[in-house]
């Protein structure tokens, strides 16, 4: 589908397609609206793709006094948690106390209790120091207390946007990637009478009528519709965050850490086989129109928290498999320091356009009824769906195929795709329910989401339908052929094309989601077998490490 063959009259358009969009469409859809929605990029291709992929109340709201957004979002985590198991999933944390460290001991204990009142569930508890240093063995112990314990939850990001987009679609609304709204259309009155939408692919313009348009562009919000504050404008704000193997950061909970020079939170988070530390959080002065991107000021930042607080690993920047940055999208006044602008979201009602922007990927289903709520006068006569109603329908039972997949793979692949779950393995080469090493992917996903999810680019399918883009060293280069050989039977790419997307693809990841000015990634034909080079780095490590502790 494109905008070529789709109707002209909507009841309701959403432009852009994080997970704000996304959460709009998927509850508008349940309201029976005739909706649709577009994408300048690809799904999840903003913010929504680059997150510290957690599901959480934020503890440091709680410090800011902001009572309300903790415990809607500490609400969403819990409801998250019961309804899309294997795509939300609960983690456990542990955060080192330390002498005359700020925010101590007592300030994070009261917190943490207001947290857990407000989860009603998952407690937390203090633990002394040698019980800590045994549930976290390469903590340094020098100055160390002990440590807190606590729950929070994890998610794969983009996967939550697609999730909300394909039960969307499956359930009658109509998704278009690739195609970005460049005008609002108004008639003599000021009233939204329609917009125009242009395929960035094609090169065509299409005129689109409706009287009702929630701009859900995050960060590039104010492009359609400038701020009716002209004191308060949105503030880019990036933060970026580097990826390791597990065997070089070897925990088996996230840890929150205090940065020495600012006292910021800095999480390490195991995540999908592999361990995300991040985040930052400074003025984006990059082009606003090209991918975010990690800076060597960063990579100093991020390292010298993780080279504090674990001296014994001797963590090498070398090591580190990929990076990734994001940009928050934030109403200011541009007068405080970044950690300190609130991340609550606001509505703007303009005579049919509604724009929504700010707040936090945890509280979606929240923001989605906030932005329905202020267009609905512009709308014919709705059904209101309960709200209390589940977003994502129960998960099946474990079917009786002798598919030879653990539990935990199909709760997994279930949380991901939801029922398609069962067709995705009903469908898949036997061989291919296999994990794609250093991932919890299966190779069996590849060439089912490129049949089903609108993938136009190799980067589409690798970074934000499966993570391999930013879990395997060189965006998986090594394992390019094999996905060629699953998905060429079924993209509509002949050998030059595949040819070129693995080109642009390497070029994405060189210049996007690894470190600065390191060397280029071309596809070498007689490389180093992939496998003894991840050995070798790995007994090197090892015996680095050994060195150290003795
Ligand atoms: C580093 C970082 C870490 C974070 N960690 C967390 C976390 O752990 N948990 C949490 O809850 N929140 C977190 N957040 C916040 C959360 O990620 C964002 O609030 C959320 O992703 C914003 O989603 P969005 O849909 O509003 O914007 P986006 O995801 O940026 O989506 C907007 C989309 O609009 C599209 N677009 C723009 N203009 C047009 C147009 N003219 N036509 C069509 N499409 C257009 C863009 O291409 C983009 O895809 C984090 C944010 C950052 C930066």
């Amino acid at each position: 589908m494109n905008i070529c063959n789709i109707p002209d009259r909507w009841d309701l358009v959403v432009i852009g397609g994080g997970i704000t969009g996304a959460g709009i469409f998927r509850e508008a859809v349940r309201m029976g609206i005739r909706v649709l929605l577009v994408e300048r990029v690809d799904y999840a291709w903003g913010t929504s793709s680059r997150s510290s992929k957690l599901v959480h109340g934020g503890l440091r709201y709680l410090k800011e006094g902001k009572i309300l957004l903790t415990k809607a979002s500490v609400e969403e985590r819990e409801r998250l948690l019961e309804e899309a198991p294997g795509l939300v999933e609960i983690l456990g944390f542990l955060m080192p106390v330390y002498k005359d460290q700020n925010p101590g001991r007592t300030a994070l204990s009261a917190g943490l209790t207001l947290y857990d009142m407000m989860a009603r569930g998952h407690g937390h508890e203090f633990l002394e120091t040698q019980e800590f240093c045994m549930m976290l063995p390469h903590v340094k112990e020098q100055g160390l207390t002990g440590g807190f314990h606590f729950y929070d939850a994890k998610v794969d990001d983009a996967r939550l946007v697609l999730r909300l987009i394909t039960e969307a679609v499956a359930s009658g609304g109509t998704a278009l990637n690739y195609t970005e709204a460049t005008e609002i259309l108004r008639n003599g009155s000021g009233n939204v009478s329609g917009l125009i939408v242009h395929d960035t692919e094609k090169g065509n313009l299409r005129e689109l009528s409706t009287s009702a348009i929630v701009n859900a562009t995050g960060s590039w919000a104010e492009g359609l519709h400038p701020s009716p504050d002209e004191k308060r404008h949105l503030r880019p704000l990036r933060g970026s965050h580097l990826v390791f193997p597990h065997w070089t950061l070897p925990v088996a909970q996230a840890v929150a850490l205090i940065h020495p020079d600012d006292h910021r939170p800095v999480f390490v988070i195991p995540w999908e086989g592999a361990v995300l530390v991040g985040t930052t959080d400074l003025d984006h002065d990059q082009d606003m129109i090209m991918e975010p991107a990690i800076t060597e000021e960063e990579i100093s930042y991020l390292m010298k928290a993780i080279e504090i607080h674990f001296p014994s690993l001797d963590i090498s920047i070398d090591e580190c498999i990929a990076s990734f940055a994001g940009i928050r999208p934030v109403l200011s006044e541009g007068k405080l320091p970044p950690s300190e602008e609130s991340r609550d979201h606001v509505v703007w009602i303009d005579k049919g356009l509604v724009t929504i922007t700010g707040g936090k990927l945890t509280t979606f289903r929240r923001m989605a009824w906030d932005a329905l709520d202020a267009v609905k006068a512009f709308l014919p006569p709705l059904f209101i769906p309960d709200r209390t109603a589940a977003v994502f329908p129960p998960p099946p039972d474990i079917p009786g195929i002798d598919s030879g997949l653990s539990r935990n793979a199909w709760k997994r692949i279930f949380g991901r795709y939801g029922a398609a779950a069962l067709s995705l393995v009903r469908t898949a080469d036997p061989k291919d329910l296999r994990e794609i090493p250093g991932t919890m992917t299966l190779w069996a996903e590849l060439p089912f989401v490129a049949r089903q999810e609108q993938i136009r680019h190799l980067s589409d399918l690798l970074l934000r339908r499966v993570r391999i883009g930013i879990l395997v060293r060189d965006g998986g280069k090594e394992y390019l052929d094999r996905i060629q050989e699953l998905c060429e039977p079924i993209l509509p790419w002949n050998k030059n094309q595949w040819k070129t997307e693995r080109a642009r693809y390497l070029d994405t990841i060189r210049r996007f989601y690894s470190l600065p000015h390191r060397k280029p990634i071309i596809e070498e034909k007689h490389e180093v077998i992939p496998f003894l080079r991840r050995l070798w780095m790995s007994l090197q490590h090892r015996g680095r490490t050994r060195r150290k502790q003795q």
